[in-house]
C-alpha cells in the first residue's frame, strides 16, 4: 500500500479517476468528453497527467488501464465517496442525494478522517451506490484484530 493523504488529485481528476473504475479498461475518449461535457483534447490531457503521475497506464489506440498505485487509490477514491454517502443517509439525505452531495465536497476530506469514520460504522460493505473496497491500512487490519480478539475471548459475551 502507498502511502497517500487523499488530497493527491484535484476534485475533477476524482472524478475522471472515479468514471474510469466504473467503465473497465477501455475507456472512449470521446464518450468521456461527452459525460464530463469538456473538450475531448480535455480528457486526452487529463488521462496524460494522470499517467504521467503514475495512476495509469495509456496504451494508444487500446485505451487505458489503472497501475496497481491508481487501482489502490481508486479503491480509496470509492470508499471515500461510499463512506461520506453513507454519513449523509443518517441525516435524512435519500441514497441518491447523498451520493451526489458527497461528490461535491468528498475530494476535501482526508483519507485520515475516512479511516475513522469508516471504523467508527465498523467497516461497512455496501455503501449507496455500490459496495465499499476496503483496504489493509484502515479495514483489513481491523478486521483481522477483531478476528484475533474473537478467538482469544469467545467466552465472554458481549452486548452489542
Ligand atoms: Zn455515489
Ligand atoms: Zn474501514
Amino acid at each position: 500500500m502507498h502511502h497517500f493523504t487523499g488530497f493527491e488529485l484535484t476534485p475533477r481528476k476524482v472524478e475522471y479517476m472515479k468514471y474510469i473504475s466504473t467503465r473497465g479498461e477501455r475507456v472512449n475518449t470521446s464518450k468521456m468528453a461527452v459525460y464530463f461535457n469538456v473538450d475531448p483534447s480535455t480528457i486526452t490531457k487529463m488521462i496524460g497527467e494522470l499517467s504521467e503521475s503514475g495512476y495509469l497506464t495509456h496504451v494508444p489506440y487500446h485505451g487505458v488501464t489503472f497501475t496497481q498505485k491508481g487501482k489502490e487509490y481508486t479503491e480509496f477514491l470509492l470508499r471515500r465517496h461510499r463512506i461520506l454517502g453513507l454519513v449523509l443517509t443518517h441525516y435524512g439525505l435519500s441514497p441518491e442525494e447523498a451520493c451526489f452531495e458527497s461528490a461535491r465536497f468528498e475530494s476535501y476530506v482526508s483519507r485520515e478522517m475516512i479511516d475513522r469514520i469508516c471504523r467508527s460504522l465498523g467497516h461497512p460493505m455496501m455503501g449507496v451506490c455500490g459496495a465499499i473496497p476496503h483496504d489493509r491500512e484502515c479495514c483489513q487490519l481491523e478486521a483481522d484484530h477483531l478476528a484475533d480478539e474473537q478467538k482469544n475471548v469467545n467466552t465472554i459475551q458481549f452486548d452489542r
